[in-house]
C-alpha cells in the first residue's frame, strides 16, 4: 500500500491553494473591468469647459439652446468643433446646410468635382449661376450670406491616402457624403488610425442607409466598440464592379433626408448629452417606395477585423482608383478598340451594341444602335448573339461595337461575348457616348 511522504502532502495543499487564489484574482479583474466600463460616459469629443457663446449666438442658436439635449455646454461644444464633410454632393448639400445653420465652429468640405446642370435636381446648395464652378466653391458661396458665422474652408481636392491622415486627424467628426465604395473605405482606415467618428450615408433610387461606424455601443448599460466599415466588409469589391460607369437614377429627396439624418447624428456626438444614443452598431435603411424606416442592428467590433482589432493588417487593400469616378476599365487591347470618328464614318458597317440601362438608352442614343443592358448581360447573352446573327444576314461584313457612357461598361461587354462566342470579332468605342459628344456631336445630351 502506498502512503504519501508529509512533504508531497504539503506541496499538493500548497498548488492548491495557488490556484483557487488565481481563479479568485481573474474574478476581481473582471470585476474591476467592468466597473471601469460601466462608470464610463460617453467619450466627450469636445471640451466645453470655456464658455464663450456671444450675445448674438445665444439669440441667433437660442430655440437650439433651449433643448435640455443640447444646452448651453451643448452649443459651446458645437461652436468648438470641426467637421470633416468628404463630399459636396447630393448627401454633402443636407449635411452642410444643417451643420452650418447648427453653428459648427469650423467645417471643411472636400471635394474635386465641378458643379454639372445633371447634379442640380440633388444638389441643393448648387445653382444655375454656379455650373462649372468647383463644387466646394459653389457651396461656400451659398454660405456667403452668413458670413457672421459660417466657418466652411473648401478643398477643392479629391480625397485621397495622400490627404487623408491630415484631413481626418485634423477634425473631430468625419462625415461620408462620397457615396462610392472606394472613399469608403479609405475614410474608414483613416478614422480608425485616429479615433474619430464616421457618420456615414449613402442613397441610390429611392432607398438609403446611414451609420455610424467606429463609434461607440450602449450594451447591458456599458459602452463597447461599434463596428468599422471592414468589421462588416473587410474586403473592397473587385474594382471592375465598381468603376460600373452605368448612371443609376436617384430621387432627389432621399439623399436629401439621409444627408439631413446625418447632420442629426453629428450634432448628437458632439453635444454629448448622457441620454443620445448615436447610431452606431445600427444601420438605418431607408425605404422610399412606402417612406418606412427599418432599423438593422449590426454586429459589434470584430476582434479579427483587417482594420481595428488590437492586431490591425499593414497595408490593407484598397483601390485607389475607386476613389474618383472617371477611371476607365483596361479590359480590351488597344486594337480592340475604335474611336468615335470610326464609328462615324463606318457606321453603316457596324452593329452598335448599346449596353446602357433601358431608362438611360430611352433618354438618347446613336441612330440605329440597339438596347442590351449590361446589368442584365448574362441572362441576355444568347439574345444579343441572335440580333448579331440577324444583321449579318443582310450584311455579313458587319462588325459588332460594343457602346456605353463612358466606355467602361461597354469593354466588359465586349469580352464577356467574346467569351462566349468567340467567332465574332467585336470592338468597343473608345471613351462612350461622352466621348461622341465631345468629338462627333455636341447636341447629343451628356449627363
Ligand atoms: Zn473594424
Amino acid at each position: 500500500m502506498h502512503t504519501s511522504h508529509p512533504m508531497a502532502d504539503n506541496i499538493g495543499q500548497l498548488e492548491r491553494e495557488v490556484a483557487q487564489l488565481k481563479r479568485l484574482l481573474v474574478e476581481k479583474e473582471e470585476l474591476l473591468a467592468n466597473l471601469k466600463v460601466n462608470s464610463v460616459s460617453l467619450p466627450a469629443l469636445i471640451d466645453a469647459s470655456e464658455q464663450n457663446l456671444s450675445k448674438e449666438d445665444v439669440v441667433r442658436f437660442s430655440r437650439q439652446i433651449i433643448l435640455p439635449q443640447v444646452g448651453v455646454s451643448g452649443q459651446v461644444r458645437l461652436k468648438k468643433s470641426s467637421v470633416l464633410v468628404v463630399g459636396a454632393g447630393g448627401l454633402g448639400c443636407p449635411v452642410l446646410l444643417y451643420l452650418v445653420k447648427a453653428g459648427i465652429g469650423r467645417i471643411t468640405v472636400v471635394d474635386s468635382d465641378l458643379v454639372e446642370i445633371s447634379n442640380l435636381h440633388r444638389q441643393t446648395l448648387h445653382s444655375d449661376a454656379t455650373i462649372g464652378l468647383p463644387k466646394v466653391d459653389s457651396a461656400c458661396r451659398f454660405f456667403a450670406l452668413d458670413q457672421s458665422y459660417a466657418n466652411v474652408i473648401p478643398i477643392c481636392e479629391r480625397f485621397t491616402p495622400e490627404n487623408a491622415d491630415r484631413l481626418v486627424s485634423e477634425h473631430d467628426v468625419i462625415v461620408d457624403a462620397t457615396d462610392n465604395v472606394g472613399s469608403r473605405y479609405l475614410l474608414n482606415d483613416a478614422c480608425v488610425r485616429h479615433k474619430k467618428p464616421l457618420v456615414s450615408g449613402s442613397a441610390l433610387g429611392l432607398e438609403g442607409q446611414l451609420t455610424v461606424y467606429n463609434g461607440f455601443v450602449k450594451k447591458d448599460g456599458a459602452l463597447v466598440k461599434g463596428p468599422c466599415y471592414r468589421c462588416l466588409f473587410p474586403e473592397p469589391p473587385p474594382a471592375a464592379s465598381a468603376t460600373s460607369c452605368s448612371q443609376s437614377g436617384v430621387l432627389g429627396a432621399v439623399p436629401g433626408l439621409i444627408g439631413l439624418m446625418q447632420s442629426i447624428e453629428v450634432i448628437k456626438l458632439i453635444v454629448d448629452w448622457p441620454q443620445n444614443e448615436s447610431v452606431a452598431g445600427r444601420m438605418i435603411l431607408l425605404d422610399a417606395n412606402d417612406l418606412s424606416l427599418r432599423t438593422v442592428r449590426l454586429r459589434l467590433a470584430n476582434e479579427k477585423c483587417p482594420a481595428c482589432s488590437s492586431n490591425p493588417q499593414k497595408n490593407l487593400p484598397y483601390y485607389i482608383e475607386m476613389c474618383g469616378e472617371d477611371v476607365p476599365v483596361k479590359a480590351l487591347e488597344d486594337h480592340e478598340r475604335v474611336t468615335p470618328d470610326y464609328v462615324k464614318a463606318e457606321l453603316d458597317k457596324l452593329l452598335l451594341v448599346d449596353v446602357r440601362t433601358e431608362g438611360e438608352f430611352g433618354m438618347c442614343a446613336i441612330q440605329g444602335s440597339v438596347n442590351f443592358p449590361f446589368k442584365d448581360f448574362e441572362q441576355i447573352l444568347p439574345e444579343v448573339k441572335k440580333a448579331v446573327l440577324e444583321a449579318k444576314q443582310n450584311s455579313p461584313s458587319l462588325q459588332v461595337c460594343f457602346v456605353c457612357r463612358r466606355g467602361n461598361d461597354s469593354q466588359l461587354a465586349a469580352v464577356r461575348f467574346k467569351e462566349a462566342y468567340p467567332e465574332d470579332k467585336v470592338v468597343d468605342m473608345k471613351g462612350g457616348l461622352h466621348a461622341w459628344a465631345k468629338v462627333i456631336d455636341d447636341q447629343f445630351p451628356v449627363y
